[in-house]
């Protein structure tokens, strides 16, 4: 028997509606690339939104088309979060660090014929744009009438497209499983690969996160989300925020520690959330010049491990609360959410560090399971690795234009992340390494993850990579990539050795390492483990 409710579809404009009803005056404020502050309102938001996607819609944009964007964190990106699938069309967000080639590749699979570009990242749209080929609308955001693109395209101006229409405008998203949204993972293997997200998919991420086990905004926060707009929907944190009524603050290409400590002093922001190495930056600036940081009350990151050392310096000498999430583009991206539970209330404070270090347990909605090679489910003990699979409303079941292959799902339906990790009895997960990273020494396994924690504990380190590198008696040993803290005395590699024989199993321990003035990063901000392997391939130092 079929249930009698409603048929109300979940989609993505019932939440900008919703904001603008129950917050109209709310704010949202954006730092413009002069440093000085946008500011305005849902209710305005609202307005803007509706004109724009009736703006699209005259340009002739058709349900299920790809628009795209190349922008920083802004209002306007926000707008165009609302509006391009407000037009029931996919807002795609293109990351504007990869490299040319992969961007031109991106354009071209996706077929992105409009493009909506920050007019300072201009040069770096060109090229990419004009090898793609299948550009032929460019709308260009704050740039002066007239600006010139080396991209042969009709050029239109984004406050234009916004003024020329009015609000009097149906929502085009009628249809919850319609596609709203589509990001290409920064994978470091092969072509990148499409996620496409409906409105179904990313109401049910929103609502997901907003779960008080997960991020759970609420009216009264300020958000600050530095992760990006073109990685994975900013982790849905402006639609989360929307939702909840919180306010948001929008670095724009504002991402230096400095510029994100005072936003986060002045706009009084409660919630940040990025990735490791910006958090690693911030705490620096932050011991060097001290900000009254009282109302942040959480300080989110994920999209690569957050060193436990890292999460008790920034607890314990600067008093802002870690939330460590685990996610991937292919999930919306979150997919656990490090919370403490009753159990751990009694802990000492180095029992808690211990257990923030872990990625945390599945939201609802997602469910999870390790297994090992043959594909057989192991138990959560907390010992044992495998390789982690999740399911749930927000995970992909195809990428997009590709048919779904083994190496990414299974035949009884479960995502295959290409994570390796171990549970613990109580759900808490811990990723020890991408199956790719992992180094295989005399047939054991060693986990980068866990070498690169353990290095970066040491005060005198401030970053560091572990990768395997061949090596004729074990097949691979680990190598390590240490940044050496500035401020620091400099380690030797015999005191790096000595302090890491008291924290793992002496043949994890690397024989080699590599002092660098910096660890080379991919286009999210995470190091990039590919670059560092291309430079040490062959186990050669210099
Ligand atoms: P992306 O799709 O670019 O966000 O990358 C997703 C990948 O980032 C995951 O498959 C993990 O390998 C890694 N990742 C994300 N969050 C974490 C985390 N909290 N700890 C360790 N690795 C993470």
């Amino acid at each position: 028997m079929q249930g009698l409710m409603m048929d109300y579809p979940l989609t993505m404009d019932r939440i900008l509606e919703h904001a603008a009803r129950m917050f109209p005056r709310k704010q949202i404020a954006t730092m413009l690339p002069d440093g000085s502050m946008h500011r305005y309102a849902y209710a305005d938001m609202h307005r803007r939104v509706k004109r724009l996607s009736k703006a699209l819609c005259t340009l002739g944009v058709q349900p299920g088309d790809r628009v795209a964007t190349f922008a920083w964190n802004t209002y306007q990106h926000m707008e165009l979060y609302f509006a391009i699938p407000g037009a029931g069309a996919v807002c795609h967000t293109l990351n504007i660090r990869l490299f040319p080639d992969q961007l031109a590749y991106i354009m071209k699979h996706a077929d992105d014929r409009i493009v909506f570009v920050d007019a300072t990242l201009l040069p770096l749209f060109e090229r990419p744009a004009r090898d793609a080929g299948c550009v032929g609308r460019v709308v260009l955001m704050n740039a002066p009438k007239g600006a010139a693109v080396g991209v042969p395209c009709e050029v239109l101006h984004y406050e234009d497209l916004v003024a020329g229409a009015d609000e009097d405008f149906e929502w085009r998203s009628t249809d919850e499983g319609m596609a709203m949204g589509l990001c290409y993972t920064s994978g470091t293997t092969g072509q990148p690969k499409g996620a496409l997200y409906s409105h179904r998919s990313m109401y049910l991420h929103t609502l997901g996160i907003n779960q008080a086990a997960a991020i759970g905004l609420v009216e009264s926060d300020i958000m600050l989300p530095v992760v990006p707009q073109f990685h994975a929907m900013a982790w849905g944190m402006p639609y989360a925020a929307a939702m909840a009524g919180a306010g948001l603050v929008m670095p724009g290409p504002h991402l230096k520690a400095d510029a994100l400590a005072m936003m986060i002093e002045q706009e009084q922001v409660t919630v940040a959330a990025g990735v490791p190495t910006i958090w690693t930056a911030l705490y620096h600036e932050l011991k060097k010049n001290p900000r009254d940081l009282s109302r942040l009350r959480s300080l989110g990151v994920g999209g690569a491990a957050m060193p436990r050392s890292l999460i008790e310096a920034f607890e314990k000498e600067l008093g802002v609360s870690i939330l460590h999430a685990w996610g991937m583009t292919e999930t919306s991206p979150v997919g656990t959410v490090c919370r403490l539970q009753e159990a751990h209330e009694e802990l000492s404070d180095a029992g808690k560090w211990d257990i923030k270090a872990l990625q945390g347990y599945p939201i609802a909605g997602v469910e999870m399971r390790i297994v090992d090679g043959e594909g057989k489910e192991l138990p959560w003990d907390g010992e044992q690795v495998g390789e982690l699979q999740v399911r749930g409303p927000w995970v992909v079941r195809q990428y997009y234009r590709m048919e779904p292959s083994p190496e990414s799902f299974t035949k009884d339906g479960w995502f295959r992340t290409g994570d390796v990790a171990a549970v613990t009895p109580d759900g808490y997960m811990r990723i020890t390494d991408r199956t790719k990273d992992l180094v295989k020494s005399g047939g054991e396994w060693i986990s980068s993850v866990e070498l690169e924690n353990a290095l970066m504990a040491h005060p005198g380190v401030r970053e560091a990579a572990v990768i395997a590198v061949p090596d004729e008696k074990w097949s691979e040993r680990p190598l390590a990539v240490v940044v050496a803290d500035p401020d620091e005395r400099k380690p030797s590699q015999e005191e790096l050795q000595g302090f890491l024989a008291k924290r793992v199993a002496k043949f994890w321990i690397p024989e080699r390492f590599v002092f660098v003035e910096e660890i080379p990063k991919t286009s999210v901000g995470k190091f990039s483990k590919a670059t560092l392997r291309k430079l040490y391939s062959a186990g050669q130092l210099e």
